[in-house]
């Protein structure tokens, strides 16, 4: 009987977090990506008694999952294809926050809308909290203390990967440059020239998700680059969302979000990009011009942010797919592999019913708390290999 028959078979009979004899071998995953969606399957899958490595090649939350906004909302995917999976995650983050006394800031806010205008005579009127500019108006309340939240998105993802470790799972620093086969069936990873085994093997790389293309039959994703600057405000600003919209003088759009965080910091986003994606994580650096931009509307919406000190400048790209949702499922064609990428904007959000609903798949044969057939993978038309070779040079 192979390692992954014996280890599904121990899974399904609800021995998971049974003592075993110690001919047993427990199922080993390998996942490929230490961001929050590699680290919450990581977290599921040890939980629930399976060996599990996370590869990582640069460091755990390098990437988007320690430079997001961290906010998280029950509803706001209601009506849409995630609306499972993201009210799924928002009871599930209450729980985590719980159940692994998590240090990593959760805590539920009130979430408002507004408008900045051009001058102090330009915005519309309304109610407007004392720490923002004259030229803010408030224009309605998006979210209460019931629906909406957030977490320090580095702290949860490095919180995640303690939990797991806690229960087993190991983290080794490497790049994976391929993956072992034997016919189809997928048995193992190529870790820097060495070979790693293992029963399944779960593609968590986000928007470097791409790169795998060139060894699976997977979808093109792609990476969509944001700013954002991090200020020292202390307990200057109430812990209260802000989402605003503001035109420039150039006719371009900007949408701040503004999160104030239990740490003592505030932590706002703007300005996307289509720059291309580098090769390696931590080559990705902020656009030219683009934190100047990004200051100078910080202090635009609140003297405080003007005048607070800067204690990070930051860009990251979330990976999108070509339908805007997810994939998360197994990998056709190709037994043993899995992949998960593609959260766009709520990846820390979604992070753990997807890291639940791998676990349930890859140990059950089949997912229990949400339904994914929205995120199969097979939806879409997979890469040409040939192409991403082009798009591997172009981006280098
Ligand atoms: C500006 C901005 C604000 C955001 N705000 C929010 C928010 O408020 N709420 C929310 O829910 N979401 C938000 N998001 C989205 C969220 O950050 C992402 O969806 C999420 O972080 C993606 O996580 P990931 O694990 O898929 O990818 P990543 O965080 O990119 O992690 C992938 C990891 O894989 C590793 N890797 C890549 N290739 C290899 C390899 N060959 N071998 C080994 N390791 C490899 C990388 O080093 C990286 O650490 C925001 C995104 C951006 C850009």
């Amino acid at each position: 009987m192979s390692n992954l028959r014996r280890a599904l078979t121990r899974a399904r009979s609800g021995a998971g977090q049974a003592i075993e004899s110690e001919a047993e071998p427990h199922m080993r995953a390998l996942i490929v990506g230490g961001g929050v969606i590699g680290t919450s399957i990581a977290y599921h899958l040890a939980a629930k008694g399976a060996d599990v490595i996370v590869i990582e090649r640069t460091a755990i939350a390098c990437a988007a999952s320690g430079k997001s906004g961290g906010f998280l909302a029950m509803d706001w995917c209601d009506g849409t294809p995630l609306m499972h999976l993201a009210r799924r995650s928002f009871a599930l983050h209450a729980e985590l926050a719980d159940e692994c006394n998590g240090e990593w800031g959760y805590r539920r806010m009130t979430t408002y809308g507004g408008v900045l205008g051009r001058s102090s005579t330009s915005a519309p009127r309304g109610a407007r909290p004392g720490w923002l500019s004259p030229n803010i108006s408030i224009h309605g309340q998006l979210g209460s203390m019931d629906t909406t939240a957030q977490v320090q998105p580095a702290a949860f993802t490095a919180g995640m990967m303690r939990a797991a470790e806690a229960r087993g799972a190991e983290l080794r620093l490497g790049s994976v440059t391929g993956l072992l086969q034997r016919g189809e069936d997928v048995v193992g990873v190529d870790l820097d020239g060495e070979v790693l085994e293992g029963d399944a093997v779960v593609i968590a790389m986000g928007p470097w998700s791409v790169l795998a293309a060139q060894w699976l039959s997977l979808p093109p994703v792609f990476g969509l680059k944001g700013h954002s600057v991090v200020f020292a405000t202390g307990t200057a600003i109430p812990s209260e969302a802000l989402f605003l919209e503001y035109a420039e003088d150039t006719g371009s759009i900007l949408s701040p979000e503004i999160f104030p965080r239990a740490d003592g910091t505030t932590y706002v986003c703007a300005i996307s990009s289509e720059s291309p994606l580098p090769i390696e994580p931590d080559l990705v650096v902020p656009d030219d011009g683009a934190i100047d931009r990004l200051k100078a509307l910080c202090a635009r919406i609140s003297p405080i942010l003007a005048s607070s000190r800067v204690l990070s400048s930051q860009a990251c790209f979330r990976p999108v797919t070509q339908d805007g949702l997810p994939l998360i499922g197994a990998i056709p064609g190709a037994p043993g592999a899995y992949v998960a990428t593609g959260h766009s904007v709520w990846g820390i959000l979604n992070a753990p019913a997807t890291g639940e609903a791998v676990a349930e798949l890859i140990l059950d044969g089949a997912t229990r708390a949400v339904d994914i057939t929205s995120f199969d993978p097979a939806r879409l038309e997979a890469v040409d290999p040939g192409r991403i070779t082009l798009t591997r040079r172009r981006l280098g």
